[in-house]
């Protein structure tokens, strides 16, 4: 019997969620395939091709394609087959033609499977093209990669702490039902029934009638007040560790840049930080993470939601502070380069906002430890900020800052591609 590979490949939705399917061949297929010539047999697609004239077609023919090669276990990226999926269910099929292109971009270990001497498994982290190879609208990890060539000499490295909350998966019967939207009236135009963003709506809803994991009541997590949770232990306050400890593991396991977590202020919320890394590392990571977490919840009858307010009242939401630095900024003395990127940052703080989440303004009130949304601050140690020079780099003169304003429902792709814009792009114009 011929050694095979579980190969998952992994994908990001119109809406930011993860999508997974599996492929599994021998190694020996793996070895021989040289998406070059796999890349021929989608050519003839090249004829369906939107002809939108982005300067990002990418030509899977050209071995320049693969000059970011990543190789695991002596997989090479150009190893692993292309492949596609159907977009009319994920809101990613534009017109006629509903096949996406996934293009295989990193390979991780999947260590929700054990490896045996017949079956080995991986994660693909991939990017979604159309029919003709052109970047997909919904793929921002291409466009940030650009940023991140264009800016690479600026040293950057970013470290992103991603919050959550956990639901029951069960509504409580005392609550009531999610709202059912029988007309489609948003402006996409191509979706059937029940249109992506309704259904987004009715999910929020759900975060109502859902009890946060574990609380003795809706409403009622056990405790008095926000105070008792943070960082907590006990099995009257701190819900979810079971969880929270796996995600650890398996996180190390796929070689996920996992290096903290800690139980968040509201009851049933956590956080985890990934970093710090290189700007594709970090994103890629975050979202592999993300998968990893929605899997384990599947065990436990709960799930995460990482909308930005997914608990009405007096509850803090949740973010996604992302934290960068630049050579110059961890240099010694290199204080005034991030007081200089904070001066940058407050310019283009509206162009920001765009792109840090979708109701984040839910969050963003100037109450629960988050700025307003219409104003940049920035100060020292300061959590009611935008953006927040920790106190040890006051200290030593010379380290990081930290954006507080994503939510943590946020592309991080988006998130770091703007950050890296603002601070590197003027840099280079002065
Ligand atoms: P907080 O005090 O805001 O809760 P955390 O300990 O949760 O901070 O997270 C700190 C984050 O800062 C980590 O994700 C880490 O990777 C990141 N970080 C540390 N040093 C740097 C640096 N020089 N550049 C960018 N990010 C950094
Ligand atoms: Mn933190
Ligand atoms: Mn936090
Ligand atoms: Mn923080």
């Amino acid at each position: 019997m011929s050694k095979k590979v579980c190969l998952e490949y992994i994908w990001i939705d119109r809406h930011n969620e993860v999508r997974s399917k599996n492929k599994i061949m021998t190694y020996d297929d793996l070895i021989k395939t040289n998406t070059n010539t796999l890349a021929s047999t989608f050519v003839n697609m090249s004829a369906y091709a939107s002809k939108s004239g982005s300067s990002m077609l990418w030509d899977p023919l050209h071995p320049s394609s693969y000059t970011s090669t990543v190789v695991r276990d002596n997989i090479h990226l150009h190893n692993i087959p292309i492949w596609n999926f159907d977009g009319s269910s994920t809101g990613q099929s534009s017109g006629h033609i509903s096949d996406v292109v996934l293009r295989p971009c990193r390979v991780y270990k999947n260590p929700t499977f054990p490896d045996t001497p017949y079956l080995n498994h991986y994660l693909i982290l991939c990017e979604c093209y159309d029919a003709g190879f052109n970047v997909h609208e919904t793929n921002n990890r291409a466009r940030c990669r650009e940023t991140s060539e264009k800016f690479a000499g600026h040293g950057c490295l970013f470290g992103i702490e991603q919050e959550y909350v956990l639901f029951e998966r069960k509504p409580s019967s005392r609550l009531r039902q999610p709202t059912v939207v029988s007309k489609c009236d948003c402006e996409e135009g191509m979706c059937e029934g029940l249109c992506w963003k309704k259904q987004r709506l009715i999910r929020t809803d759900c975060d109502f009638i859902c009890p946060p994991y574990q609380w003795l009541e809706h409403d009622d997590p056990g405790k008095q007040g926000q105070g008792p949770y943070y960082c907590s232990a006990g099995g009257d306050r701190a819900f979810g560790r079971e969880i929270v400890k796996e995600h650890i593991m398996l996180c190390a396991g796929a070689g996920v840049e996992i290096c903290g977590t800690n139980a968040e202020v509201m009851a049933s919320q956590w956080e985890f930080q990934i970093g710090t890394c290189d700007p594709m590392k970090v994103c890629d990571d975050l979202v592999v993470a993300r998968y990893l977490l929605c899997l384990i919840t599947e065990k436990y009858g709960c799930w995460a939601s990482f909308h930005p307010k997914p608990y009405k009242g007096n509850w803090n939401g949740s973010g996604c502070h992302t934290n960068f630095s630049t050579d110059e900024m961890r240099a010694p003395n290199g204080f005034r380069h991030i007081l200089a990127a904070c001066h940058k940052l407050k310019t283009t703080h509206a162009q920001h906002i765009l792109v840090y989440g979708e109701d984040n303004d839910q969050r963003l009130t100037g109450a629960h430890e988050t700025s307003a949304i219409d104003e940049f601050t920035f100060g020292v140690g300061n959590r009611g900020c935008s953006v927040r020079i920790p106190l040890h780099v006051v200290h030593t003169n010379c380290g990081y800052l930290e954006d507080r304003r994503p939510g943590s429902n946020c592309d991080p792709y988006l998130v770091v591609n703007a950050i890296m814009t603002s601070v590197c792009g003027s840099i280079e114009t002065v």
